[in-house]
Parts: C-alpha cells; sequence; structure tokens
C-alpha cells in the first residue's frame, strides 16, 4: 500500500507510515453508497393538474365542489365509472333520467354526458324504429284484411 502522506511504499496493514510515520487510516471497504439517497418511497405529492386545469367552459366553478371524485370536468372516467354508467343507463326509466341529467346538465364530466348523450341518441333512434316497424306493421296488418 502507498502512504498517503510521502507517497512511499509501505507494507500492508501498517498501522503508522514506516518512512514519515504518518498514521495509516484503512478505510474499510465499504459498498460504495449509491449517489440517490434512500428516498422515502413513493412520497410524491401528486401533481394537481386536475385542479389546476379548470376547463374554459366550466362558467360556475361553485357547483364544481359537489362532485368530489372528478374535479376536472374532462377529467378520463375510470372503467368502474363507465361500467355503473353504462349499467345504470340500461335500468328503465330511472336510467332515462339519468341519462337526461347526465346529457343536459352543466356540472357534468364532458365523458359521462357524451356517453349519456350517445345512449339517448340510441334510445331516441330505438323508440323510432318502434313506431316505424309499428306504422309498416300496421299498414301490412290492415292491407291483409
Ligand atoms: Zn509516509
Amino acid at each position: 500500500m502507498i502512504c498517503k502522506n510521502c507517497s512511499a511504499q509501505i507494507p500492508d496493514g501498517s498501522k503508522f507510515c514506516t518512512v514519515c510515520g504518518h498514521k495509516i487510516v484503512v478505510e474499510p471497504f465499504v459498498a460504495p453508497k449509491p449517489q440517490q439517497p434512500p428516498q422515502t418511497p413513493y412520497t410524491q405529492i401528486p401533481p394537481q393538474v386536475q385542479q389546476g386545469q379548470v376547463p374554459p367552459y366550466n362558467l360556475n366553478g361553485t357547483q364544481q365542489q359537489t362532485v368530489s371524485k372528478n374535479t376536472a370536468l374532462d377529467a378520463p372516467l375510470t372503467v368502474l365509472d363507465f361500467f355503473l354508467m353504462s349499467l345504470l343507463s340500461f335500468v328503465p326509466i330511472i336510467g332515462f333520467i339519468f341519462l337526461l341529467i347526465w346529457a343536459f346538465s352543466g356540472n357534468t364530466n364532458i365523458n359521462r354526458k357524451n356517453y349519456a348523450r350517445a345512449a339517448l341518441i340510441w334510445i331516441l333512434v330505438s323508440i323510432g324504429l318502434v313506431i316505424l316497424l309499428s306504422i309498416i306493421g300496421g299498414g301490412i296488418l290492415n292491407s291483409m284484411t
């Protein structure tokens, strides 16, 4: 080993330099510490992007507090949201009412609103088809009698 003080070649394991008498500090072979100190895992504050991004079309910001889950009206809905939403929309009458509320309420998530409008269009189309078919069917029945 080499003395740090005088750079003389000294026997390994010496506690003092045989040339200059400098005390040899034997550095223990410790595994090099990682550059990054051990961070407390995953305590990063989640970015409050959703609260910051207030959609410009949201003019009534006070009602936004009633929506606890999705602070931003254009926040993406979760799978569970879509699941429950589609489930509810299949419930007769109640689902239709909910669809109306979602479709025309100003304080509704944009995804929910679009889904509700699409579902309402389907309902209107199906109602129209039923009426159309009943008219055609009635006409056929009338022509048969
Ligand atoms: Zn020395």
